[in-house]
């Protein structure tokens, strides 16, 4: 008889906590004011945390084409084109690194492993494309001051770098500059 009834109270309080969280959850959709009105979005950016992982910021000019970040990406989303330098110059000269960011889950893993430092996460959220091919970024072709990671990625120079069929820099000794 106690058994019988210390269950049906166990059960009456479970019940009673698990309906307390929904309408305490319920009750905030009320309370919550809008997206807008806590953020001027797009015309002031969003605030973000530190350590927030949004779209690369690479550097074309240190990166060696080792092909490390692309061997830990678990998606297999960095696509990297190169070519042994000539001779004097030793390695490689990178011609294409591009992103899929339609596969990308921003894990982060690919970063780590960079013994040049010159790809990480960036703060930038927001590269609104209209077709998929929009979302692969060849950083190789971006305008200069992205693809050297001095400005973010933006929807602009992602549209321009679709028109460039060379990579925007190679290394000097290895062959021409082009802008
Ligand atoms: S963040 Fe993750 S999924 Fe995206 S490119 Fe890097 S390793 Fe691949
Ligand atoms: S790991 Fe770093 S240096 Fe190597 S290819 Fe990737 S970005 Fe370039």
């Amino acid at each position: 008889m106690y058994a019988w009834l210390r269950n049906v109270i166990r059960a009456i309080s479970t019940l009673a906590s698990g309906m307390y969280v929904t309408l305490w959850y319920f009750v905030q959709t009320y309370r919550r004011r809008t997206f807008t009105s806590h953020f001027a979005y797009p015309e002031n950016p969003i605030p973000i945390r530190p350590r927030y992982r949004g779209f690369h910021r690479f550097d074309l000019t240190a990166c060696i084409g080792c092909d490390k970040c692309a061997r830990a990406c678990p998606v297999d989303c960095i696509y990297i084109e190169k070519e042994k330098a000539v001779a004097p110059a030793k390695g490689f000269i990178v011609t294409g690194f591009a992103i899929d960011y339609t596969k990308c889950m921003f894990c982060s893993l690919c970063v780590d492993p960079c013994p040049a430092d010159c790809l990480y996460m960036g703060s930038n959220h927001d590269i609104s494309c209209y077709t998929r091919d929009g979302c692969i970024v060849d950083f190789a072709k971006l305008p200069l001051t992205v693809a050297w990671g001095q400005d973010t990625l933006n929807p602009t120079a992602i549209h321009e770098s679709k028109k460039v069929s060379l990579p925007v820099w190679t290394k000097s000794g290895s062959s021409t500059n082009k802008t």
